[in-house]
């Protein structure tokens, strides 16, 4: 299969409608709009749902969790002070990146599905 890739990338930064490249894809944080406002392509039907949380969980969780126990077996302090270090930059972290992953989730969908 021929993966436009250059349409994915584009996709996952701008975060528009993967059929027009205009309309807005969210409505919302995170609430993949029904239908573009552009061109009328039925969004929905690309909606991934949480798939792309899934994904982000896996991945920062295989990124930080070596580091975290690694530090937190070096560290002599409480364990609240613990999370207080490192929920938020985890947490943020995967605030930032789940839109661009949900758009190119999407946007994967879009371009391996049918659509009429
Ligand atoms: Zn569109």
């Amino acid at each position: 299969m021929d993966m436009p890739i250059a349409a994915l990338v584009r996709a996952c930064l701008s975060q528009r409608c993967p059929s027009c490249e205009k309309g807005a894809l969210f409505d919302g944080l995170l609430k993949i709009r029904p239908v573009c406002s552009e061109c009328g392509f039925e969004l929905a039907k690309s909606d991934t749902g949480d798939g792309p949380a899934v994904f982000l969980i896996f991945i920062i969780g295989f990124l930080f969790l070596p580091i975290v126990i690694y530090v937190e077996f070096h560290a002599d302090r409480p364990g609240w002070l613990s999370l207080l270090i490192w929920g938020p930059p985890i947490v943020g972290l995967a605030i930032i990146l789940l839109r661009p992953v949900k758009a190119l989730s999407v946007a994967l969908a879009f371009h391996t599905r049918r659509n009429p």
